[in-house]
């Protein structure tokens, strides 16, 4: 199954990958993990990434599009997958259905997880991320265990003032993405208030999987 979901940052969207990652065997791809993973190794790809990411800006779509086109072309991704984070622009989204279809393959479900801007903040501020495992905590609402607390990191674009402007373009540039993803009849709208196991049982509901 290949399902792709699409939300701001903040709206639980990794917690739930993880979730169903787990649940249907299918690899999570996020565009975001991949083009941090860059910037870490100082990749060419990750220092030209670096500074559209610092500024929260969009990523030039040639430079994802390569990045993600090859990343589902894997084996491991054959019998499916779950995309987080792309595509963000209509060309993106274009290029995806461009390189399914060559080979005989098409989207089944596009998710989108929503949650009101101003919770999305709260929320986001406080994102505790360990590096080794990629698990994500709170410092509020879900604080890492003492034994790892020290080596849990917050992402350098989590803050107030990058995550305003993140949100701004966010919408700017997802309304286009959801309309032709509506127009095909191939999405979802999924509440992500609530406790990450509630927002999880609303998808399979939605996508008509018993959970
Ligand atoms: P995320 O982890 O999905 O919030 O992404 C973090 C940052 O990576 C974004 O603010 C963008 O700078 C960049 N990024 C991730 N996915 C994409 C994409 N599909 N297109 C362009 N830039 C992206």
């Amino acid at each position: 199954m290949r399902i792709l979901l699409i939300g701001p940052p903040g709206t639980g969207k990794g917690t739930q990958a993880s979730l169903i990652q787990k649940k249907m065997g299918i690899p999570h791809i996020s565009s975001g993990d991949m083009l941090r993973e860059a910037v870490n190794k100082k990749t060419s790809l990750g220092k030209q990434a670096d500074r559209y990411m610092s500024q929260g800006s969009l990523v030039p779509d040639d430079l994802v599009i390569e990045i993600i086109i090859d990343r589902i072309s894997q084996p491991d991704a054959r019998e499916g997958f779950l995309l987080d984070g792309f595509p963000r622009t209509v060309p993106q989204a274009q290029a995806l259905d461009k390189a399914l279809k060559q080979s005989k393959l098409e989207i089944d479900h596009v998710l989108q997880i929503f949650v009101p801007d101003e919770q999305i903040i709260i929320r986001a501020t406080g994102r505790l991320i360990d590096p080794l495992t990629n698990k994500i905590y709170h410092k509020k609402f879900k604080p890492p265990p003492v034994e790892i607390a020290d080596r849990v990191i917050q992402r350098n674009d989590d803050t107030e003032e990058t995550l305003k402007k993140r949100l701004a373009k966010f919408h700017a540039d997802t309304g286009p993405i959801l309309k032709y993803y509506d127009g095909i009849d191939l999405l979802y709208k999924i509440p992500g208030m609530g406790k990450p196991e509630e927002v999880e049982s609303r998808i399979y509901k939605e996508i008509g999987i018993s959970s």
